[in-house]
């Protein structure tokens, strides 16, 4: 009875992180929380759903609304006992994100975080390669450390001529 117990709750949590593919991060619609590895963990007991989250980074104002709507979408499905924390440590990096999520991203427009690079500094950040998601050229240079939020950079290819964002590393 133990393990038909185990089984039930196995089921409720993947129905949670089902449905947490739903919600979408406000500054790249196309990217799920799942796709950016923000959630930590999912867990459930009786009535009630705890969800853990790391902010892609601190002061992020995209935060607060992707708890709102994590809250929502919850409440939807016709959750009601539902909370979220947030793990600040360890700190979330761009290697979280999946590879569907970078694939998406560059299908959108927006400059995948660069796999290699393992940490970043100011120094570091102007002088990184960073790939045109349209032709992929590594021939550009960046216009603003701050692009169309402060969660990305913006960009421009040299050789399309076009300017895109770069998802920043943090
Ligand atoms: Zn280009």
């Amino acid at each position: 009875m133990v393990e038909e117990q185990t089984n039930i709750n196995v089921t409720a949590e993947q129905k949670i992180w089902k449905i947490l593919e739903e919600v979408k991060d406000p500054e790249v619609p196309v990217l799920s929380i799942i796709d950016l590895g923000i959630v930590r963990s999912v867990n459930t007991s009786n009535d009630q759903v705890a969800v853990n989250i790391t902010p892609t980074y601190s002061g992020c104002p995209a935060m607060d609304v992707i708890q709102m709507d994590i809250r929502l979408k919850l409440l939807e499905k016709g959750y009601k006992n539902i909370i979220i924390s947030q793990s600040l440590s360890p700190a979330w990096t761009t290697d979280w994100m999946t590879e569907e999520g970078k694939r998406k991203l560059k299908a959108y427009g927006i400059a995948p975080p660069n796999p290699k690079q393992q940490f970043c500094s100011t120094e570091m950040f102007q002088q990184e390669a960073v790939q045109c998601p349209r032709c992929n050229s590594f021939h550009t240079e960046v216009i603003s450390r701050f692009g169309s939020t402060a969660c990305k950079a913006l960009y421009r290819c040299l050789d399309c001529k076009e300017a895109f964002d770069y998802f920043k590393c943090h």
